[in-house]
């Protein structure tokens, strides 16, 4: 698959924050999700179901 690269917009309006999160294990997924919302300890990512990763984002919150 060839995604497209995008460049995180910045979004000046949003007040953003460093947050905990899941984040897949494979490099052409997209998969994450907040740590807030998943209680596993060792997450599947929901789109491909490779293990994910401790990791943190940006985010507004
Ligand atoms: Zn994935």
């Amino acid at each position: 698959m060839n995604w497209a690269r995008r460049k995180n917009a910045l979004q000046e309006e949003a007040p953003k924050a460093l947050v905990a999160v899941w984040e897949c294990e494979s490099v052409d997924c997209l998969g994450w999700m907040r740590k807030k919302f998943s209680l596993n300890e060792n997450p599947k990512c929901p789109l491909c179901e490779t293990k994910m990763k401790s990791g943190e984002r940006m985010l507004s919150t």
